[in-house]
């Protein structure tokens, strides 16, 4: 079986401002620091490198799908490299998809395809949400990054790090 690091894309692998909740156009994309180092090293170790995320803005008329999947481009274009998959939803939250995180179909889909071992798997995200998302998988490892206070969470990570680069730390 094949082994993955499961990340979020907007916050996590891509820089997101305060105001903004998603990326939409191809000039915003600027990576987070040590993202693109630290996935090389992952790739190098194996693990296939998949994108689980909601891009819920494609149902608002001035953001597209095609859009959004030039600003998918765009980020393998910074990284030089493509990840293994990127599974998106494009649902909108009244139309109760099971794509949408913190539902697990996309993580489903990823698991089969790949014949992806959950157990031997990282997941990597920015927000609370995406923990939930984690555990419904039977995850084992969920990182969260950026170092926030995770106090009021209801679910917890099982690591959290301040900078991308401390992921290498605990897994090899
Ligand atoms: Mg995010
Ligand atoms: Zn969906």
């Amino acid at each position: 079986m094949n082994k993955a690091i499961f990340l979020d894309r907007d916050g996590t692998i891509n820089q997101l401002k305060k105001w903004q909740k998603y990326v939409c156009n191809t000039e915003d994309v600027k990576l987070n620091k040590n993202v693109k180092e630290t996935l090389k090293q992952l790739k190098d170790l194996w693990y296939k490198i998949i994108v689980i995320t909601n891009q819920t803005w494609v149902w608002v008329w001035y953001y597209t799908q095609e859009q959004a999947e030039k600003v998918n481009q765009e980020i393998e274009k910074q990284l030089w490299f493509s990840f293994d998959a990127i599974y998106s939803c494009y649902h909108h939250p009244d139309e109760n998809c099971n794509c949408r995180k913190p539902k697990i179909e996309n993580i489903q889909k990823a698991t089969d395809e790949f014949n992806i071992d959950v157990n031997q798997s990282y997941f990597v995200w920015d927000k609370e949400k995406d923990i939930q998302t984690g555990k419904n998988a039977w995850c084992k490892w969920n990182v969260l990054i950026w170092n926030v206070n995770v106090e009021n969470y209801k679910v917890k990570p099982d690591f959290i790090v301040k900078d991308f680069k401390e992921i290498l730390d605990f897994i090899k």
